[in-house]
């Protein structure tokens, strides 16, 4: 007689205590010793009452759990040298399984189902989908290939269940109480079926507690308490199944079993089908909750879709105020002011000091300015405004490029003390609309003054566009009665020599005054603290859209947790018909990054909308490639590291833990 397949000695199984998952239960021991050999081909019935052990020797025997103490030599082959994937790999070719509670998938349908062992197994989805469709026929379910668990009954869930068994060759058939759940039509079909293989070469390892199920066996075990009371002898069988083993994969030769193992272990599918295979597995599973997949993608939505406006938004204003500062003459301009001196009193700047300034290198106009509220009179028409009174010069120094009508203050007007002004665009629509404006008078603070200029639209805005210009002489002695001015704006040349040229301005006001009594108010540093402004804002954008993205990460990991808790016994059914823990990994994380590209794609497109309804509110908005690419990579980015924990926890699950849980 040739050795046997299976060989256990002395096996134990304690639970509880040292070193078991659930470490700190008192210690039990439910298997006290179990000597038991199997051949191939053999059918043997393991028959005990409730609590015996049986599920426990099972569990050991398919490889689903490990034995606390004693061997378990498969095909000569010692279980306990294995690595998790060759375990891996002898649950999916030598074993099939069957529950008492069927243990299948629930989100997939009845011929996807049979086809999870082949899956593992790295064949191809044509190969498997025939095989499948073939198994199916042949239990007589061929009509409900389409048909998800929930949709079949008991007796058709089992068959399925058997169906599965044998994809892969259901070379040893470990069948825990398959009729347990079962009317006693259905029960009887699926032991004419597990009898049928049988006789076709296939060892069957058959646990019940009921012995007349036990007795259709050609061998039964009797289990009690964790100990084997009887053995009804292995008798003629095993030179059945000398003539029928051909089906039986794993020769007892150790040595071409280590071999077969060596290259079932490495052979997989293609990296390109294996990914094909987790995007289909992780869009089944996400497509059967909806509502979960589609809050969880929310998440991800929000904080790709704020990255995305707020960038926006934040280089819209940066870019807005590169421009305004491009309207500043690149910031080539200071003020003088008049200042406190060192005994606290205020001083005064003149007329005189302007034409003082004009003298200094690189100085190219110094225009003294007052800037005040007028009340404006023009036909039946009231206003109230800010007058600017200057010179000619204030077109260089503000960059105005254009008149709309007439002409501008020019040096005749300043020394005749001319009474006329120029309006900025909005004034002259204030004070005439659609009518003429040249050649009318307005008063001024009761001053009848005759209108010579309109000036076209600036980039100021309202700031210019919004107020009457006068001459200065005029101004300061007629409109209001101070002749000194508020400011003196000037103009330099060379932006580089800002800083010698301001030195220079120090030193000539201070040998004329002599004393500090004025201050010099350089436009740079308005420039920059606006510029150091914009920056801070940008960041606080940054900041907020970051913090969205890692809720929705933290949404992910939330949602994926639940799913693996959720999924604890589909996970448990996937290693025991073979899956690798990188498979089960490798399925969860696609499933997490799914949905974050999935919610990146929608989240770029609704940062879009945004946007756009941003342009058309007039906020100064403007996209980026680089900041979509930047959101939908943290997307992804988000998805693989919030999803890892949960993937790596679900692939950490032991097979029987895993398949016990709810
Ligand atoms: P059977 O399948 O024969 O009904 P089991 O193998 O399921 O029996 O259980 C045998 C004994 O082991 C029972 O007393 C049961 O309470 C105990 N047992 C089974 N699984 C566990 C476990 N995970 N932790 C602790 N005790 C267990
Ligand atoms: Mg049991």
């Amino acid at each position: 007689m040739n050795s046997p397949l299976i060989e256990l000695r002395g096996i134990r199984k304690r639970y509880g205590g040292e070193g078991d998952t659930n470490a700190g239960e008192p210690s039990v021991e439910v298997l006290h010793g179990i000597d038991l050999d199997i051949h191939a081909g053999e059918f043997v019935a393991l028959m005990g009452v409730s609590g015996s052990g049986k599920s426990t020797l099972m569990h050991i025997l398919g490889c689903l759990d490990r034995a606390s103490a004693g061997t378990y030599r498969f095909a000569g082959q010692d279980i306990a040298s294995l690595s998790a994937d060759e375990l891996a790999w002898l649950r999916r070719e030598a074993f099939g399984f069957v529950f008492q509670g069927y243990h299948l998938i629930p989100s997939l349908d009845a011929l996807h189902n049979v086809q999870v062992p082949a899956v593992y197994a790295g064949v191809s989805a044509t190969e498997r989908e025939t095989r499948a469709a073939q198994l199916l026929e042949r239990l007589g379910l061929d009509e409900r290939a389409g048909h998800r668990p929930h949709q079949l009954s008991g007796g058709q869930q089992q068959r399925v269940s058997i169906a599965r068994a044998l994809m892969n060759g259901g070379h040893v058939i470990l069948a825990d109480e398959p009729t347990g759940a079962l009317d006693t039509q259905s029960g009887k079909e699926v032991m004419a079926l597990l009898r049928e293989l049988a006789d076709a070469g296939h060892t069957v390892i058959l646990i019940t507690h009921d012995p007349q199920v036990a007795g259709q066996a050609r061998r039964v075990v009797s289990i009690s308490d964790g100990r084997i009371i009887r053995d009804t002898a292995p008798e003629a069988e095993s030179e059945q199944a000398a003539d029928t083993v051909s089906a039986a994969p794993a020769s007892p030769d150790a040595g071409a079993f280590m071999a077969r193992m060596a290259q079932g272990v490495a052979h997989g599918a293609s990296w390109l089908a294996d990914a094909g295979e987790a995007v289909g597995s992780a869009w089944r599973a996400l497509s059967a909750n909806r509502f979960r997949t589609l809050l969880t993608l929310l998440g991800i939505v929000i904080g790709v879709a704020s990255v995305i406006a707020l960038m926006a938004v934040g280089q819209g204003a940066n870019e807005s105020l590169m421009e305004k500062l491009a309207a500043f003459g690149n910031a080539n301009r200071v003020a003088i002011a008049p200042g406190t001196d060192s005994r606290g009193l205020r001083g005064v700047i003149t007329e005189a000091d302007a034409q003082l300034l004009r003298e200094v290198p690189n100085v190219s106009h110094a225009m003294p300015t007052i800037v005040g509220p007028v009340l404006l009179r023009a036909g039946d028409v009231d206003l109230s405004l800010t007058a600017l009174a200057f010179t000619g010069d204030a077109m260089a120094i503000y960059n105005w490029e254009e008149m709309a009508e007439g002409i501008f203050l020019d040096e005749r007007h300043e020394r005749e003390l001319a009474t006329v002004i120029v309006l900025g665009s909005m004034a002259r629509e204030k004070l005439f609309g659609a009518g003429e404006a040249l050649g009318q008078y307005v008063l001024v603070n009761n001053v009848p003054f005759q209108v010579i200029g309109v000036l076209a639209p600036t980039r100021d805005g309202p700031e210019t566009d919004n107020t009457v210009m006068i001459p200065f002489s005029t101004g300061s002695r007629r409109v209001f009665g101070n002749p000194y001015p508020w400011r003196i704006q000037v103009r330099l040349d060379d932006l580089e020599r800002m800083r010698e040229t301001v030195a220079a301005i120090d030193q000539t006001l201070q040998k004329a005054h002599g004393l500090k009594d004025f201050n010099i108010l350089d436009q740079s540093k308005r420039v920059q603290a606006q510029r150091e402004a914009t920056r801070q804002q940008s960041l606080m954008m940054a900041l907020i859209a970051g913090i969205s993205l890692v809720v929705g990460g933290i949404g992910v990991m939330n949602i994926m947790l639940m799913a693996v808790k959720e999924r604890t016994r589909e996970i448990g059914i996937r290693m025991a018909t073979g899956a690798r823990q990188r498979d089960i990994q490798r399925q969860f994380l696609t499933e997490a990054v799914m949905v974050s590209l999935v919610g990146g794609v929608a989240g770029v497109a609704i940062g879009l909308l945004i946007g756009a309804a941003l342009i058309a509110w007039g906020v100064a908005v403007i996209f980026s490639i680089r900041a979509m690419l930047l959101a939908f990579g943290c997307a992804a980015a988000t998805g693989l590291l919030f999803g890892f924990m949960p993937a790596r926890q679900a692939a950490k699950l032991d097979p029987v833990v895993a398949l016990a849980g709810e």
